[in-house]
C-alpha cells in the first residue's frame, strides 16, 4: 500500500492538500513516494523564463530534503513533453508498488488533457487518483445564479468571499511523526538556459519568513504603497505562488488573525491585498472555463480583427527598454535585470505596447513570459488581455494611458526612472517624465521618443471604435 504524491506547481510540503491525505493514508510507516516531472521541451513551448527555471531547481534540492525529512522518498524526472507522462507515472506506480495517487489540479487546457489521460492509465492498473485544488483558496467551481461561470471580477470577489465564509479555510497539519530517509539526490541540472535567481530565498520555510514579515509590517500599509515602484510597497511573492512553494491558504490565514470575522472586517491595506490574491484565483477560474484562452484567443473574440503592426524594431525598442518614454524604458529594464516588474508598470508597459505601438498584445505576453520569474500563464494571460481591452471585464479601449503622466503620478521624483534609466540619472526632476530637450541639451544619449503618444492614441482609437 504505497502513496504517490505527483508534485507539479505546488512544491511544498506544508498546506498542501495532495501530501497530506497521501500522509494521512499511509500512516506512521506506509511508504510515501513524491514524483516531480519536468521536461525542458515543455518550459521551451511554454516560454519559461531561465530565472524560473534557475528558482525552480534551487527550490528542488531543499524541498527534496525536507520530503526526506518528513519520510517521503522525492524522485525528480525528465521527461519529453506532456504526452509522455501518462507512460511514466504508470510505470513509476509499477515500480514503486504504488496504489494511490495524489495530486493537485492545475487548470491550463495541456495540464488538464495531461492529467486526465494520466488518470484514466492509472484507473486501468486499479491505482486510485486522488485530486485536489491545492493552488487556490477557492475552486475554480464558483458559478452565477444562471449557472455560468463569471466574467466580471467583482461579481466574482462577492461570491469569492461568500465562499471563503461559508467553508472556512483548511486547519493546518504538522510535520507527521515518521521515519526520516536519506535524500535521494538531484539529478543532473536540465539542459535549459539558466540565470541567476539567487537576489529570491529558496525554501518553503524561508518564503513563508518572508510572507510573515510582509504581513506583520507591510501589508497595513498595502492600498497607499502598491502603485509606488520605487518603494517596496508590494509582498514580490508572486514566483512562490507560481511554483507553489507558499500557499495562498497559509496567507489567508495568516490575515485572519487580523480579523476575527474574516475574510471581512479586514484593515483597508489587508482587504485590499486580499483582493489581489482573488485576482490571481479569478484568472485561475477563467482559465479553466474558458479552455480557447489556452490557444492565445482573445477573451473578445472580435478583437482578434485588429490589424496589429509587424514593425520589429519598435518591438525590439520596447524589449530593450528604448523607447524614450522614461517610465516604460525603467519598466522593461527592471524586467531585463531582475525577471520581475511592478504591477503598476506592467500595466502601464503593456498598456504602451498595445495602444502607442499597435503591437499584438500576444508578442509581449510571450515576452513577459520568457523573462518573469513569476511567469505565470493564466495571471500572465489575463494582465495582457486586461491591458490590452481585449479581455473579460478589461479595462475599457478608450481609455488609453498617457505614459508621461503616468509616470508623473506614479514616479513623482523620478526615482524608480533613475534607478533603472542609468542615462537620466543626473536629470532635473521636472524634466525626467518627458526628457528629450534636456537629453539634447546635455548631449545624454537617451532616446527621443519613438511615437508621438497623441498621434498614436488617436489612431488607436479610430482602429479599435471600426472594430
Ligand atoms: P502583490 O501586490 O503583493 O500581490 C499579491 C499577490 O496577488 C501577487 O503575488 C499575485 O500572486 C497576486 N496578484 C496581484 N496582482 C495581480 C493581478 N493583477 N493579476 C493576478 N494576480 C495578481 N502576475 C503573476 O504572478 N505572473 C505573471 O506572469 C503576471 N503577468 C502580468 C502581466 C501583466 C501585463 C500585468 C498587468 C500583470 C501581471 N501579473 C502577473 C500580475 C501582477 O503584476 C503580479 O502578480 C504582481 O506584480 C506581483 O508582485 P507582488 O507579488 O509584489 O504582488
Amino acid at each position: 500500500m504505497a502513496q504517490l504524491i505527483w508534485f507539479r506547481n505546488d512544491l511544498r510540503l506544508r498546506d498542501n492538500p495532495a501530501v497530506a491525505s497521501a500522509l494521512q493514508r499511509a500512516g506512521e510507516n506506509g511508504n510515501v513516494y513524491g514524483l516531480f516531472l519536468y521536461s525542458e521541451e515543455q518550459w521551451r513551448r511554454h516560454d519559461w523564463a531561465p530565472i524560473k527555471v534557475d528558482l525552480l531547481w534551487r527550490h528542488l534540492e531543499l524541498l527534496q530534503q525536507e520530503a526526506a525529512e518528513w519520510g517521503i522518498e522525492l524522485h525528480i524526472k525528465s521527461c519529453r513533453d506532456w504526452q509522455t507522462v501518462p507512460r511514466v507515472v504508470r510505470d513509476f506506480c509499477g515500480e514503486y508498488g504504488i496504489t494511490e495517487v495524489s495530486f493537485n489540479r492545475e487548470y491550463p487546457v495541456h495540464e488538464q488533457r495531461r492529467d486526465r489521460a494520466t488518470q484514466s492509465w492509472l484507473a486501468e492498473q486499479s491505482i486510485a487518483v486522488n485530486s485536489f485544488h491545492g493552488m487556490v483558496i477557492v475552486p475554480p467551481v464558483l458559478r452565477t445564479q444562471a449557472g455560468d461561470y463569471y466574467k466580471k471580477f467583482t461579481p466574482y470577489y462577492k461570491s469569492w468571499l461568500a465562499h471563503i465564509q461559508r467553508s472556512g479555510l483548511p486547519q493546518p497539519y504538522e510535520k507527521p511523526e515518521r521515519k526520516a530517509l536519506k535524500p535521494l539526490g538531484m539529478p543532473s541540472a536540465p539542459d535549459y538556459p539558466r540565470c541567476d535567481s539567487g537576489a529570491y530565498v529558496v525554501g518553503e520555510e524561508a518564503a513563508y519568513q518572508q510572507l510573515q514579515q510582509f504581513v506583520d509590517e507591510r501589508v497595513a500599509d498595502y492600498d497607499t504603497d502598491r502603485d509606488l515602484p520605487a518603494i517596496h510597497g508590494t509582498s514580490r511573492l508572486s514566483p512562490y505562488w507560481e511554483l507553489g512553494i507558499l500557499s495562498p491558504v497559509t496567507a489567508a490565514r495568516l490575515l485572519q488573525q487580523q480579523a476575527p470575522e474574516f475574510p471581512h472586517g479586514l484593515a483597508e491595506g489587508a482587504a485590499t491585498w486580499l483582493s489581489e490574491l482573488a485576482w490571481r484565483e479569478f484568472y485561475q477560474h477563467l482559465m479553466d472555463a474558458e479552455p480557447r484562452l489556452s490557444y492565445g484567443k482573445a477573451f473578445q473574440a472580435h478583437t482578434d480583427a485588429f490589424a496589429w503592426s509587424d514593425d520589429d524594431a519598435q518591438f525590439q525598442a520596447w524589449c530593450e527598454g528604448q523607447t524614450g518614454y522614461p517610465i516604460v524604458d525603467a519598466g522593461m529594464r527592471q524586467l531585463q535585470q531582475e525577471g520581475w516588474m511592478h504591477n503598476r508598470v506592467r500595466m502601464i508597459v503593456a498598456n504602451f505596447l498595445v495602444k502607442d505601438l499597435h503591437i499584438d498584445w500576444r508578442r509581449g505576453e510571450k515576452f513577459f513570459m520568457q523573462n518573469l520569474i513569476d511567469g505565470s500563464f493564466p495571471a500572465n494571460n489575463g494582465g495582457w488581455q486586461w491591458s490590452a481591452s481585449t479581455g473579460t471585464d478589461a479595462v475599457p479601449y478608450f481609455r488609453v494611458f498617457n505614459p508621461t503622466s503616468q509616470s508623473k503620478k506614479v514616479d513623482p521624483d523620478g526615482s524608480y526612472i533613475r534607478r533603472f534609466v542609468k542615462e537620466l540619472v543626473n536629470c532635473p526632476t521636472q524634466e525626467i517624465h518627458a526628457p528629450a530637450k534636456w537629453a539634447r541639451a546635455a548631449q545624454v544619449d537617451y532616446p527621443e521618443p519613438i511615437v508621438d503618444h497623441a498621434q498614436a492614441r488617436e489612431t488607436f482609437l479610430r482602429k479599435f471604435k471600426a472594430l
